[in-house]
């Protein structure tokens, strides 16, 4: 599984970075994620609020 960012949707607001219990994840020009400390935990996916978080197998 790994956590997929809808770059064309994102509009870096920046919450999923504040709710990151891992600090996986960073905004430089577009937003990133860190899967080696990413947990899958799903609680970005949730607090996004346009759904441009999703976890695919
Ligand atoms: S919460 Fe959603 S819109 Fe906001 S920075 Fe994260 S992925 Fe982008
Ligand atoms: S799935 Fe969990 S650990 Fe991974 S980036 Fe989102 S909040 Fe952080």
């Amino acid at each position: 599984m790994s956590l997929v960012i809808n770059t064309r949707y994102c509009d870096r607001c920046g919450t999923c970075i504040a709710v990151c219990p891992q600090n996986a994840l960073m905004l430089t020009n577009e937003l990133s994620v860190n899967n080696e400390t990413c947990t899958r935990c799903g609680v970005c996916v949730s607090l996004c609020p346009i759904a441009a978080l999703t976890i695919e197998k």
